[in-house]
């Protein structure tokens, strides 16, 4: 997509720096990291979000981001890593091409706040939604 910065790094029209590459992915530092090493795995083929994903390219994505948390460990001074991907605007995506932010961390840095967590009113309640995402995704 011509628009699209990050397709526009992937043809090399705008400088990366580029952590790994194959055939279908492409890694390169993130621009404004939460820690050094911090490091965006992306689809060459332009996706805006997950739901765009080309089947069969999952497991590239994936292969990348062991290699990259792997790597992080090893020399980045991490002691684990996050892999995290937001879809939409609503869940905070910045740029509308799909990519896996691969955080390297370490004990009690506090990059990243946890959830705040909720609970169902009642075990029915939360059967029913289980019923309803699943149903859905079975039709
Ligand atoms: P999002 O919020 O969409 O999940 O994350 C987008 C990420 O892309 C941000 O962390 C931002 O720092 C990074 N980013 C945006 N523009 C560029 C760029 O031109 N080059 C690089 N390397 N990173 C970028
Ligand atoms: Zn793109």
């Amino acid at each position: 997509m011509e628009d699209c910065i990050f397709c526009r790094i992937i043809k090399g029209e705008i400088p990366c720096s580029k952590v790994y590459e194959n055939e279908h992915v492409l890694a390169f530092l993130d621009l404004n990291p939460a820690a050094p090493g911090h490091t965006l795995v992306v689809p060459k083929k332009h996706a805006a979000t997950l739901l765009e994903l080309e089947p069969g390219t999952g497991d590239a994505l994936l292969q990348a981001m062991r290699r990259i948390g792997h790597a992080q460990l090893q020399v980045a001074g991490a002691e684990g890593f996050n892999c995290l991907q937001n879809n939409f605007p609503a869940s905070g995506q910045e740029v509308m091409h799909l990519h896996w932010h691969v955080i390297p961390r370490r004990a009690g840095d506090r990059l990243i706040d946890p959830w705040k967590q909720t609970k169902y009113a009642s075990m029915d309640q939360m059967n029913a939604m289980a019923e309803k995402l699943g149903s859905t995704i079975g039709r």
